[in-house]
């Protein structure tokens, strides 16, 4: 693999290259380029030549590229969806829908470019008022590991749809399908330098994207503090920002949930993806009056689900991405267990067998009986373990949900219409499900409150976070 730079396949400068190793088989699938801040120059560099082509261009003659290359990302499904759960871990068939999710994605934007660029208005006294949306210029996009496609596809749809030029980092532990998706970008047409790949450390290639002044916009995916050191570094050149940072998504079952329907949503929303999603469940706060219940059909269910490599027939979760997400996710069931805070009904280790050895893998994992203030519940777990606490009724559920210094997601299930409405108004978050958790349609605009993040992604208005508004005045 190399870097994408100007349209051209290319070793970074230092010449270094990193290993990318199956998290399952901790076999080296791939290598990839060691870029560093010269990297991203040269690719800014190229960025700034390719805009004022690519901006000047008709919008659907920009969007015609995403769309077509979407067309070939659908066919060729089947081998991207194997190389991003030989990279990340992911059971197959979530990686089969990721990669559709991406071409989902293209194909939005694609669809939104036919729709209205600017606005007129004829303001009485002024005169005849045109509002212009213009592209920011070159756009920097720093992605991780968890779900890649998806975000890559979040950024670099409205950017370039938008007509701006880009300058893309994927994390370490998954650069591989980005890189073959940009590949797919350039053969459906998109020109030399709109779209530029540099792999490499968040130090030196995240970094460099962050601070360069020519880069107008940087859109991060990540965790809160690296969103920080990105906003801190982003500040001298007053850039504009997007940071979709952590999560810590309460869940609220209420006593007339549909326990069966709630059960799968938990299955779903905390063990999707190994439990790596920035708004999985990872509170959980169910009724006393249907805690028992509602912990025990839970338990049995999650003692069904199969753990193993991500391409194996029925396996239901892979394993962790990376070595460093496995021990910080176990540090934190080791410090409740020191802490003789609550109890591990199941889980809480690796599981056993010689399969499992050189994999990442760790057990679905229930802890209930917490205290509300154990750090399980005001830390970010990202992995699949589930901290359970029961409330007394809708008022503590909000107040207990609301106690995070996060706010993605949050969801609550109830059949009652009185709960939904206070539920949805009290809970504090970018995006409240009602018996369901985790569907997010590219129509929907998405980011989180607080300390989850800064802007929103997704849906239509995404374009206008990659545009500027000129205003025209014209006096007749
Ligand atoms: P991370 O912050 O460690 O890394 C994200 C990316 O930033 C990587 O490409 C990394 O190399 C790069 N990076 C690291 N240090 C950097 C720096 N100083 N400057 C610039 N770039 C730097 O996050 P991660 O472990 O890859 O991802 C997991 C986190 O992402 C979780 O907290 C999760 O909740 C969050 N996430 C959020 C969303 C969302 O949309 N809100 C979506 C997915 C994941």
């Amino acid at each position: 693999m190399k870097l994408l730079i100007n349209g051209e396949w290319r070793d970074a400068v230092s010449g270094k290259t990193f290993s990318v190793r199956n998290p399952a088989t901790g076999e080296v699938i791939g290598e990839a380029p060691l870029g560093g801040e010269d990297d991203v120059r040269w690719a800014v560099e190229a960025a700034g030549e390719a805009f004022a082509d690519w901006s000047a261009r008709r919008p659907r003659d920009r969007a015609k590229v995403l769309f077509l290359a979407a067309e070939e990302v659908r066919r060729r499904n089947t081998d991207l969806a194997a190389l991003l759960t030989a990279e990340q871990g992911k059971p197959i068939r979530e990686a089969v829908d990721e990669i559709n999710g991406f071409a989902n994605i293209l194909e939005y934007y694609h669809a939104l470019s036919a729709g209205e660029q600017g606005e007129f208005m004829d303001l009485r006294g002024y005169g005849r008022t045109i509002v212009q949306r213009r592209p920011l210029g070159i756009c920097g996009a720093i992605i991780p590991w968890n779900m890649p496609a998806i975000i890559m596809g979040w950024k670099i749809g409205p950017a370039l749809t938008a007509g701006n030029t880009v300058v893309l980092k994927p994390a370490t532990t998954a650069p591989l399908t980005c890189t073959k998706l940009a590949e797919i970008l350039e053969d459906a047409g998109l020109p030399p330098g709109v779209l530029n790949i540099v792999t490499g450390s968040g130090e030196t290639v995240g970094r460099e994207i962050a601070r360069d002044p020519a880069i107008r916009k940087v859109s991060f995916t990540g965790e809160a503090g690296t969103g920080r050191q990105v906003a801190l570094d982003a500040a001298p050149a007053l850039k504009r920002l997007t940071l979709e940072l952590g999560g810590s998504d309460p869940m609220i079952v209420c006593d007339d949930a549909d326990i069966p329907m709630a059960v799968e949503g938990v299955v779903r929303g905390r063990f999707y993806n190994c439990g790596q999603v920035c708004t999985a469940v990872k509170r959980l706060y169910v009724y006393e009056s249907v805690a028992d219940e509602f912990i025990r059909r839970l338990t049995s269910r999650v003692e069904t689900i199969v753990v193993g490599n991500g391409m194996d027939r029925g396996v239901g979760m892979g394993p962790l991405n990376n070595r460093a997400g496995l021990e910080r996710v176990m540090r934190q069931v080791d410090t409740a267990r020191e802490r003789g805070e609550g109890m591990i009904i199941t889980g809480g280790r690796a599981p056993r067998g010689e399969e499992y050895e050189r994999g990442l893998f760790f057990l679905p994992t229930l802890v209930a009986g917490l205290p509300h203030d154990s750090p399980l519940f005001s830390e970010e777990v990202f992995g699949p373990v589930l901290p359970i606490a029961t409330v007394s009724g809708i008022d503590e559920a909000i107040e207990r949900a609301n106690h995070s210094r996060y706010g993605l997601g949050a969801s609550v299930w109830t059949r009652s219409a009185d709960v939904i409405a206070r539920a949805t108004e009290g809970l504090e978050a970018g995006i409240v499900w009602v018996n369901q958790h985790l569907k997010i349609p590219p129509e929907v605009p998405f980011g989180g409150t607080k300390e989850s993040g800064i802007g929103r992604e997704n849906g239509s208005r995404a374009l206008e976070e990659y545009m500027e508004e000129k205003v025209v005045l014209i006096r007749l």
